[in-house]
């Protein structure tokens, strides 16, 4: 495996104790394949970790004391893992056991808006899982659709399972580590992510439980709680934006469930239910009867209230797809990844008080989901222009931005004129990258958007802590970048930055 081509094939291949039969899918964080032992024939998934994470040593070493640690809990709603391994190139597996049935984010895009009968049904499990686990001390932090299971054997009742434990850490900075010794990324799924753990902030069980409101959010409505443009986006809504409620969509869901995902949705940590224990305690009293996830015993369709069913449905192109979280050193991802491989890279910063870090988020199609999701586009990576490469370099800092678009270095060049009030403006179209992304081109273009900032503040009549990190950390990348291409990845960056900056 190389990470020439990310994940070279492996079928036919012998891997351990097992012969690996088919690719299942890639994730963020590596690839899974169906293997079986040629023996005896037993099935088991086996989870490739991304070259980058492979080498990890840190977060290796984690991975498998956490696993260890839910594996000891024995719950049936936890993926059993019975053994690590590293191949002949370093790249660091696991084995599990097999699960038949479907990824969860496949249940939600097929069945929501669930009933809430249903919905509470497939919660409890989650919640009895997780309840377990971080009884155990085991925080997952990426609790998000593909990382639930719903095993269908047809042999027993339809059941969940959590998967990846012990993957998606966060990569709290150590004594002593600067973001010029490790730029790391921390980052959970945007569209499940906490806002504390957007922030860089300590995260605790109650992180978990704000991915669980919404997912939960998700079932009952068939929409995500928030929806950005792109990954960068989306973590933004969910620090700052007004919580959604249930109700706002499906007027007639019971008002305890709404109020419920309503409290683990809240954006500090210490106003959710402070137990796991007492949110699945909540889920149980209102289940009452209780549905039932096999739906050959009869699961009503919902149809929630007047609200129109089309305007409910999971749309079936959803812009930003569920990131996954993705621990790697900004280094070797860009050594690693080639933009023509890679759908979308969010670059971001995250740790706001102690330290920064820079945030990359990547995903990539899933060959195996049927989901319909689609990933926006790659960021276009203009062909030659001539006029943007005949620019000259940026003037030195500008007063400010000419227009609230902010309209690459051409514009840089050509009109420093002084910037009017900045007034919220709808997100601007990216800037188009060009080949020839100079150094000064970067740095002229930083210098306005502090400035444009600042204005932003002054308008807003308070400080955007989180922008000002994200141009600090643009610079210090810009500063570091050593050619074109790190060149015109920092200025995607800022493409991302100025379209928030102009929210
Ligand atoms: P991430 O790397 O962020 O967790 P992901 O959850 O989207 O991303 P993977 O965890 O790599 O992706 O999983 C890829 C696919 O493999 C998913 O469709 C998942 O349902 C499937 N899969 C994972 N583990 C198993 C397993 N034990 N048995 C069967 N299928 C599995
Ligand atoms: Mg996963």
């Amino acid at each position: 495996m190389s990470t020439e081509d990310d994940f070279a094939d492996l079928t036919g291949k012998r891997i351990g104790d097992y012969d690996m039969v088919a690719r299942i899918g890639i994730g963020g964080m590596g690839v899974v394949y169906e293997g079986k032992h040629p023996l005896i024939g037993k099935r088991v998934a086996v989870k490739f970790l991304l070259p980058s994470l492979s080498k990890d040593k840190e977060l290796v070493a984690r991975f498998v004391a956490e696993a260890r640690a839910v594996n000891a809990i024995r719950h049936r709603g936890i993926v059993d893992i019975f053994n690590f391994g590293v191949t002949e190139d370093g790249t660091q597996y696991f084995v599990m056991e097999f699960l038949e049935g479907r990824a969860f984010d496949q249940v939600i895009s097929n069945e929501a808006p669930m009933h809430p009968a249903l919905a509470l049904r497939y919660l409890e499990e989650i919640l009895d899982a997780l309840q377990a686990a971080h009884a155990a001390g085991v925080i997952h932090r990426d609790i998000k659709p593909s990382n639930i299971f719903l095993v269908e054997t047809g042999r027993t009742r339809p059941y969940v399972k959590l998967l990846d434990f012990g993957i998606a850490k966060v990569n709290a900075p150590k004594s002593g580590s600067t973001p010029q010794t490790r730029q790391s990324v921390v980052i959970g799924t945007p569209e499940y992510i906490a806002p504390e753990q957007a922030q860089g902030r300590s995260i605790s069980a109650a992180t978990d439980l704000y991915a669980i409101g919404c997912m939960a959010f998700e079932m009952l409505t068939g929409r995500l709680p928030f929806r950005g443009e792109n990954p960068l986006d989306t973590m933004f809504k969910h620090v700052v934006d007004p919580t959604p409620r249930v109700k706002g969509f499906v007027p007639d869901v019971p008002p305890a469930l709404d109020e419920l995902v309503w409290s683990l949705m809240q954006k500090r940590p210490e106003d959710r239910p402070s137990n796991t224990a007492d949110v699945l305690a909540a889920v149980q009293a209102m289940r009452g009867g209780g549905a039932t996830l096999d739906a050959s015993q009869g699961v009503p369709s919902y149809s929630p209230g007047t609200t129109p069913t089309g305007e409910l449905r999971l749309d079936k192109t959803v812009p930003s797809r569920p990131l996954p979280l993705v621990q790697v050193d900004t280094e070797s991802m860009r050594a690693a990844v080639k933009p023509s491989r890679v759908p979308f890279i969010a670059v971001g910063l995250i740790a706001l008080v102690a330290i920064g870090v820079s945030v990359f988020a990547l995903t990539r199609p899933s060959p195996n989901t049927s989901t319909g999701l689609v990933v926006p586009p790659p960021p276009t990576l203009a062909t030659p222009d001539a006029s943007a490469l005949a620019v000259a370099p940026a003037p030195p800092a500008p007063q400010a931005d000419p227009a609230p678009v902010d309209a690459g270095p051409v514009a840089v060049a050509a009109a420093p004129t002084p910037a009017p009030a900045p007034a919220p403006a709808p997100a601007p179209a990216p800037a188009p990258v060009r080949r020839g992304t100079s150094a000064a081109m970067l740095k002229g273009r930083l210098a306005m958007l502090e400035k444009r900032l600042e204005q932003r503040e002054a308008a807003r009549g308070e400080a955007l802590p989180v922008l000002r990190s994200f141009l600090k950390q643009a610079r210090t990348d810009a500063a570091k970048a050593g050619s074109d291409a790190d060149r015109r990845e920092v200025w995607l960056f800022l493409d991302d930055v100025a379209r928030q900056i102009d929210r």
